[in-house]
């Protein structure tokens, strides 16, 4: 898949050609932005042939008290910030010594309250005695607003399609490096995560964007979030609320987390 193109019939003739081209650059203009299948792209969705990024090695796994100002979703114990996703029950993931297990096939979790632009940090680890294939058996994922995924997966030693890896915005941009810890380690992310915004016409007139940091190293930069994650396909937007509860994946994998916390963000700042 590469992406759709102006149509052949829409070249038929030069009157269809500037017509098209027309609407394309006035979209594009409008709005500064077009949805994905009107783009063209060099790799296709989960590319296999997508080179792998370069490894990093991060220094070693600590942990981080909240700031003052932040919401503490998981401590260590309490789990009453989350609910099963699309409902308001309790969740059935395990709260054990500090540390929040997958209970795999429970279902995914989400926050009770609803966020837009947040700063969000999360620390994750995948157990040693997890069998890892791929995106099979280390796989997890947070999903901003409910729809749009930051991957969590073993990707020290476990190769797998670039757009789907530790740091992935899954299915859309590879990380810029690949910084995941070992197996039984603690990987930690920082994360500024901007939502997108429609108008009163369901038109786009800001798309969603992530800055992440794993394990304290950069890998993506402001990264432009095409569109709802999707799974072989394109990502498209639908348009929805400012505000929506973060969802973590259960994908039938028993990885582990610990000190979650969000801090609301205002509006990005500007010169003055
Ligand atoms: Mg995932």
């Amino acid at each position: 898949m590469t992406g759709g193109r102006l149509t052949r019939r829409a070249w038929s003739s030069r009157g269809g050609a500037l017509a098209a081209l027309l609407a394309l650059g006035c979209a594009a203009l409008a709005g500064g932005w077009m949805q994905s299948q009107q783009r063209s792209f060099r790799w296709d969705v989960h590319d296999m042939k997508r080179p792998q990024p370069p490894v990093v090695q991060t220094g070693a796994a600590c942990t981080m008290t909240p700031p003052s100002d932040a919401i503490v979703l998981f401590g260590g114990g309490d789990t009453s910030k989350w609910v099963k996703a699309g409902s308001a029950s309790p969740i059935e993931w395990k709260a054990e010594g500090g540390v929040l297990t997958i209970v795999p096939r429970s279902g995914d979790i989400a926050t009770r309250d609803s966020f837009g632009d947040c700063q969000f940090h999360i620390e994750w680890m995948v157990p040693t005695n997890l069998k890892c294939d791929g995106q099979k058996g280390c796989n997890s994922g947070i999903f901003f607003m409910s729809r749009y995924e930051l991957q969590i997966l073993n990707s020290s030693g476990n190769v797998t399609y670039v757009d789907g890896m530790a740091g992935s915005m899954y299915g859309q941009h590879p990380p810029l490096v690949n910084a995941c810890r070992p197996q039984g380690e603690w990987n930690v992310y920082d994360i500024v995560f901007r939502g997108p915004r429609f108008d009163a016409a369901a038109g786009i007139v800001r798309t969603a964007s992530m800055t992440v940091l794993l394990n304290g190293v950069l890998v993506q930069e402001n990264a432009e979030v095409l569109g709802e994650t999707a799974h072989m396909r394109r990502a498209s937007y639908t348009p929805h609320a400012e505000s929506a509860p973060i969802k973590l994946q259960d994908h039938g994998d028993a990885l582990q987390f610990r000190n979650i916390w969000v801090r609301p963000l205002g509006a990005p700042a500007v010169a003055e």
